[in-house]
C-alpha cells in the first residue's frame, strides 16, 4: 500500500514512563507504516530536560510556533520526590505551562465518546469541550492575612490619579484577596474559543457571574460579545451555530440537562474545576484529549489529558505486559494529523485521520478494550493488553482501501 504523503512536518514531542513506551508503539504500528511524514523530534524525557537545563522544552515550543502543528506525549512535572528519583539539578516547571506561555494558547479538553463505555450521566452522548482561560484571577492573586482590627483597601495608582475602594473595615481577624485580568488576554481567549468552535461546528457558551462582578466579569461578557459580533457572527450563522453568555449557575444546570455538543468557555477557576468534572463524568482519563490552540486558530499542540501512568510503568519495568489505554494518545496523533491536513488541504491525510478515529471507536464498541475501560463496563467484560489492542487497530487500517 503506498504511503500518504504529508508535505509539511509535525513536531513530535516525546515524554516519560509508560506514556513514552506507548508513544513509540503508536508510531511504529499506526502512523509510520501509513504516512510518508517528516517528524521533528524533541525529547522532553525528564533526564534530557535536566541535561539541557530545560532548553529542549523552549526549543520544542518554538518549533511548534514555526511549523504550526505539534503532538506531545505526557511528561513528568517534577516534584521533590522526582528531583530525588532522577537526581535533577532543579525542580523544572511543567513543560505544558512553558509551551502554553510561549504559544500564548488556550487549552481545550474534549472527551472521546464511546457508547459501550458507561458515563456517570447517561444522556451525555455528545462531547463537551471545556476551554479554560488559563490566565490571571485567583492563580495570580495576592492574599492578606488580617490579624487585628483595621481597614482593607484596593488601590490603583498612576502618575496622575489614584482610585481607591474600601474592601472591608475589619473588627476581628479574617482574610483578604485581590486579583486582576487583562483585556488582551480575554480577547485572545475569545478568539481562540470562536476559532475552535468554527472548526468543529459547535455552539459556544461563556459563563460568568456578571450579576455580582459587574465590572470584572462584565468585561469578559463585553469582550466576547464584541469579538463575536465583529468577526464571527456571520460565520456562526452560516453554520447554524450560536454564541451566548450565560450565568455560571445557569450554565452548570444546563450542562447537566443537555446532552453535550458544545464548547464551554470557562474563566480560569471554573475551567480548572470543570475539566476534572467532565473527565470523571464522561468516564475515563484514558478517553480525554487536550488541544492547545493559538488565538488565530493556526497553531495547535495536541496531547492526551492523562499523565505518564507511573503505576503501569513500574509493572513494565518488571517485565510485565500492561493493559494501558492508548486511545487518548492515538487521538493526539489523529487530531494533529487532522489539523495538518486542514492547513495543507491534504484530503487523503484528513481521511486517514478520521478513519483511524472511527476504527478506534468501532473497536471499543465491538468489545476489544483495555482494562481501565473493561472495569467500567462490568465484571463480564474481557480486556486485552496494549499490544494486542494496537495489533487489532493496525489490522483494521490495513483492511481500509487508503
Ligand atoms: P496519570 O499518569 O494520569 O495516572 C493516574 C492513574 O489514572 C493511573 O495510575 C491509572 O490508574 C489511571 N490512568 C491514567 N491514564 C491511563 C491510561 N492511559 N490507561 C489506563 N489507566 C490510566 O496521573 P498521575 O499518576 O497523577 O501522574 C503521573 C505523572 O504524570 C506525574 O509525574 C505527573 O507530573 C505527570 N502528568 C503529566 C501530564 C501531562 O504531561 N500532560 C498530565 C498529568 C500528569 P491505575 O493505576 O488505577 O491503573
Ligand atoms: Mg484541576
Amino acid at each position: 500500500m503506498p504511503k500518504i504523503l504529508v508535505k509539511k512536518p509535525i513536531v513530535d514531542i516525546n515524554g516519560d514512563e509508560m506514556a513514552r513506551v506507548i508513544w513509540a508503539k503508536i508510531k511504529k504500528e499506526l502512523i509510520l507504516p501509513f504516512l510518508d511524514i517528516s517528524l521533528l523530534d524533541f525529547d522532553l524525557k525528564i533526564t534530557n530536560r535536566d541535561i539541557t537545563n530545560d532548553d529542549v522544552t523552549i526549543q520544542a515550543a518554538n518549533a511548534i510556533k514555526k511549523n504550526n502543528i505539534g503532538v506531545k506525549c505526557a511528561t513528568i512535572t517534577p516534584d521533590d520526590n522526582r528531583v530525588n528519583e532522577y537526581n535533577l539539578k532543579k525542580k523544572y516547571p511543567s513543560p505544558n505551562g512553558t509551551i502554553r506561555k510561549i504559544l500564548n494558547g488556550t487549552i481545550f479538553r474534549e472527551p472521546i465518546i464511546v457508547n459501550r463505555i458507561p458515563r456517570i450521566v447517561d444522556h451525555w452522548n455528545k462531547s463537551v469541550v471545556i476551554a479554560r482561560h488559563a490566565f490571571g484571577d485567583i492563580y495570580q492573586a495576592k492574599e492578606i492575612d488580617v490579624k487585628k482590627k483595621g481597614k482593607l483597601t484596593l488601590n490603583y495608582e498612576n502618575a496622575k490619579e489614584t482610585v481607591s475602594e474600601v474592601i472591608h473595615e475589619f473588627d476581628s481577624p479574617g482574610v483578604g484577596l485581590a486579583y486582576f485580568n487583562l483585556d488582551n488576554s480575554i480577547k485572545d481567549f475569545a478568539n481562540a474559543c470562536f476559532n475552535f468552535a468554527i472548526n468543529k461546528k459547535i455552539p459556544v457558551y461563556l459563563s460568568t457571574k456578571n450579576t455580582i462582578l459587574q465590572k470584572y466579569d462584565e468585561r469578559f461578557k463585553e469582550i466576547f460579545e464584541e469579538i463575536y459580533n465583529k468577526k464571527f457572527k456571520k460565520e456562526f450563522q452560516k453554520n447554524n451555530i450560536e454564541y451566548q453568555h450565560r450565568l455560571i449557575d445557569d450554565m452548570v444546570a444546563c450542562f447537566m440537562k443537555w446532552s453535550g455538543g458544545f464548547l464551554w468557555a470557562c474563566k480560569n477557576y471554573d475551567g480548572d474545576v470543570m475539566s476534572d468534572l467532565v473527565a470523571q463524568g464522561y468516564g475515563s482519563l484514558g478517553l480525554m484529549t487536550s488541544i492547545l490552540q493559538t488565538p488565530d486558530g493556526m497553531t495547535v499542540e495536541t496531547e492526551a489529558a492523562h499523565g505518564t501512568v507511573t503505576s503501569h510503568f513500574r509493572q513494565h519495568e518488571n517485565g510485565k505486559e500492561t493493559s494501558t489505554n492508548p486511545i487518548a494518545s492515538i487521538f493526539a496523533w489523529t487530531r494533529a494529523l487532522w489539523y495538518r491536513s486542514n492547513l495543507d488541504k491534504n484530503y487523503r491525510l484528513k481521511q486517514f485521520s478520521e478513519n483511524l478515529e472511527k476504527i478506534c471507536i468501532e473497536t471499543l464498541e465491538s468489545g476489544f478494550m483495555t482494562k481501565d475501560l473493561a472495569l467500567m463496563v462490568g465484571p463480564k467484560q474481557k480486556w486485552v493488553t496494549t499490544d494486542q489492542l494496537l495489533k487489532i487497530l493496525q489490522s483494521k487500517i490495513l483492511k481500509l482501501n487508503l
